[in-house]
């Protein structure tokens, strides 16, 4: 699934650091950590019908990634939010709307690892872009299971939200030129761990199965999701699973920001069953569309 150039996104304003420029004037420096080594952490967050879906739970995840990562400089949650509805505001963009959020530790005061060379402040990117979902919800994915793993938390904590995503990118490559739309990642022994971008569920025999979050990110979709099986008593189990038991499965489908819940159709060539009427997958996506409006926090219109 390739995504193309919005025209409408030809004009937008970008926030960074602590003004809107214009998107050809929004830039990082050279210096910028970002730049340097990915030292950045990140959210993407979808606004509907006025409002921002997870607002809290995304912003409590990038605190703890920067925090994590010993950022000093950690704007306030209140300073975020404040950026973002400014940007939201600035663009009249209140649906259908993509938000990237980044923090990097900012700027150095020359090229180096070293976080003391950082002395200018984080800076804060709130970049707003007209985009529908990225994958097709209602006709699936296909996906291959790429040769590079997920990070264990030995490694590299999947719980940081962080910019190094070149495993990721190189498990997207493999997809590519296998002429999928994503790949399947496993963790360092074997299990299924997620998709390059979004987290993985099964259902097998009415029981809804997800990888533990140790090499996945520990997804806002897939939290909620979850917290609507426990809320529904639908039979909800954590645990390892091998590529088996999804090959196997009654239903495969991935859950994130940039597709909701989507269904997999084919995995490594083995076809998985389109969800009929009344499947899980067609019950859990009807209960969390009911939840979009409770749980966004509405842009405010007044300055
Ligand atoms: N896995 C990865 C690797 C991701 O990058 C993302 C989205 N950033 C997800 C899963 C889905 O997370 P969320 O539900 O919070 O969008």
């Amino acid at each position: 699934m390739l995504q193309s150039f919005q025209p409408k996104n030809k004009d937008i304003q970008i926030y960074v650091k602590d003004r809107l420029y214009p998107r050809e004037a929004a830039k990082v420096s050279v210096f910028d950590s970002v730049v340097q080594g990915g030292d950045a952490v990140w959210e993407g967050l979808r606004v509907y019908q006025g409002g921002i879906f997870c607002l809290d739970r995304h912003l409590d995840r990038l605190h703890t990634s920067a925090k994590t990562l010993a950022f000093t400089d950690i704007p306030d949650k209140q300073q975020i939010k404040q950026a973002i509805f400014q940007t939201l505001k600035a663009n009249q963009m209140f649906d259908d709307v993509h938000i990237r959020l980044t923090l990097t530790r900012g700027e150095k005061i020359t090229s180096g690892m070293d976080p003391r060379l950082n002395q200018m402040g984080s800076c804060l990117i709130v970049l707003a872009e007209w985009k529908p979902l990225v994958y097709d919800n209602k006709n699936g994915i296909s996906v291959i299971t790429a040769h590079i793993q997920r990070n264990a938390p030995k490694h590299l904590d999947s719980k940081i939200h962080h910019n190094n995503l070149l495993n990721n990118i190189l498990a997207k490559i493999q997809a590519n030129v296998a002429g999928v739309d994503a790949a399947l990642m496993l963790d360092a022994n074997g299990f299924v761990a997620e998709l390059n971008g979004t987290n993985l569920f099964m259902v097998k025999n009415g029981v809804l199965y997800t990888p533990h979050a140790d090499a996945c990110l520990h997804g806002i979709t897939r939290g909620l999701i979850i917290e609507i099986a426990k809320e529904n008593r639908i039979e909800i189990v954590e645990r390892n699973l091998s590529l088996t038991e999804f090959y196997g499965a009654d239903e495969v489908f991935c859950t994130g920001t940039m597709g909701e819940l989507t269904p997999l159709t084919l995995i490594d060539g083995r076809s998985i069953n389109r969800p009929k009427t009344g499947s899980l997958l067609h019950q859990l996506r009807a209960l969390f569309l009911q939840k979009i409006p409770e749980y966004s926090e509405k842009i405010p219109l007044a300055d």
